[in-house]
């Protein structure tokens, strides 16, 4: 039994001796049947939010709204949801209301896959009214009840789905399927970040191929943020071995397989965050400029290794040559100086050798000693950089 599920067990045992039901639910019992890593258990129970508040010293309110209370035991905190029913949809993305139910069944019921709704006891008895663990083992991902309706109730699912294909490389039943494709349109209802979240998720999966291949063939591409997807794009990345590369880095590669025009544009389409921007936007140029010509010393000391690594793992994956990631090291180890601060000479040495009011020409006379100092063009001493800066001065005196 994973650490994970034991230590909930006592939080689970105190529920039952209270006279309600505790079981563990949805992704855990999944993750559990398939041996794969578990983030976090989650709990649910017949007894309300009130009645868990009661039997539990520190609780915190999370989402009471929804019947979950975040209760904190032993330093740890796990999260017990109310058995619950969802009301009516109107908007195609959140229940009218929520009623806090008593049986477990109907809890299980509201949930969106087979896979996703079946519960473990404390005395780890599977309850799997659905017949999950069948679709489990024959790796397949079908909506609990009727496809149709259960996406116009809440059309995240249908990207949920896809980015489960891609998490555990199953299959979409063919009902499933055929409804996400006539459903496709309502997705446009969900939110972005929501969407975002989804599609993070499937594409930091290991068959990545596969989700977009269910965005492509059930049309979700069309309700999502700019995505211009087609059955040529699938096939560039089931060609493109993603294993090693981060989130930032499979964003990257979207953009050059896409062959996105304004990266930044794209990006904020999608709302990332302006950091995540930031990060996928460099890896996206550092691949166009390393397609060009390999990382020189200068190129590589305004980049910093960490990203030029990352940009010449991208490149050796896309472009299927040999990873240069070592060369770089080496060349980073070489580098006389790794920061501006580490230059043996800055703007009032400048001022107390040279007979020149301070100005922009200072910054430019910094920068090109910094390069020369990386190329190799000058040591970095201050007597060097001195008699290198006397001469720049008569040089260009009259230029800057
Ligand atoms: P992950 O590994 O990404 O956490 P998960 O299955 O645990 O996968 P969560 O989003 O954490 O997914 O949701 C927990 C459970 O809640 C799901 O397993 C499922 O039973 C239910 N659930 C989540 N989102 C929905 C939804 N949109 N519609 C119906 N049930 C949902
Ligand atoms: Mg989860």
């Amino acid at each position: 039994v994973p650490k994970s599920f034991s230590d909930a067990l006592p939080v689970l045992k105190k529920i039952t001796d209270h006279g309600y039901e505790a079981y563990f639910v949805g992704g855990c019992v999944r993750d559990l049947l398939l041996q794969r890593d578990i983030n976090d258990v989650d709990i649910a129970t017949s007894a309300t939010p009130d009645e868990i508040k009661q039997m539990f010293t520190k609780t915190v309110d999370v989402g009471i709204e929804h019947g979950t209370v975040l209760v904190l035991h032993e330093g740890e905190g796990f999260e017990i949801t109310t058995f619950r029913s969802d009301s009516t949809y109107t908007d195609h993305r959140r229940p009218d209301e929520v009623t806090f139910i008593r049986t477990l069944e109907e809890d299980l019921k509201r949930r969106d896959f087979t896979m996703n709704a079946m519960a473990m006891s404390p005395s780890f008895e599977l309850v799997d009214p659905f017949q999950g663990q069948k679709d489990l083992t024959a790796r397949i991902i079908r909506t609990v009840g009727k496809a149709t309706e259960r996406f116009q109730e809440d059309a995240l699912r249908m990207l949920r789905g896809a980015r489960f294909a891609a998490q555990l490389d199953f299959t979409i039943e063919e009902e499933t399927l055929k409804a996400m494709f006539s459903c496709s349109s309502l997705l446009s209802h969900v939110a972005v970040e929501r969407k975002r979240m989804e599609m993070d998720k499937l594409l930091s999966g290991p068959k990545v191929s596969k989700g977009l291949y269910y965005l492509e063939k059930a049309d979700l591409v069309k309700s999502m943020p700019y995505f211009p997807l087609d059955s040529k794009g699938c096939e560039c990345v089931t060609n493109i071995t993603l294993d090693q590369l981060n989130i930032q880095q499979r964003w990257a590669v979207v953009i050059i397989v896409l062959e996105i025009e304004d990266p930044v544009k794209f990006l904020k389409q999608w709302r990332h965050s302006t950091k995540r921007i930031r990060h996928v936007t460099s890896l996206v140029e550092l691949f166009y400029a390393r397609k060009k010509q390999p990382f020189t010393p200068y190129s590589l000391y305004k980049t910093g290794l960490e990203m030029a690594k990352e940009a010449e793992q991208l490149f050796s994956i896309i472009e299927m040559v040999k990873d240069e990631g070592k060369l770089l090291e080496n060349l980073w180890n070489a580098l006389p100086i790794k920061t501006k601060s580490e230059l043996q000479v800055n703007g009032k040495d400048i001022l107390s050798w040279i007979n020149r009011s301070s100005g922009p020409w200072l910054g430019s006379i910094l920068n090109e000693a910094e390069q020369d100092v990386i190329e190799g063009k000058v040591k970095n001493n201050s007597s060097e950089l001195k008699k290198w800066v006397t001469q720049w001065h008569q040089k260009y005196e009259n230029q800057y």
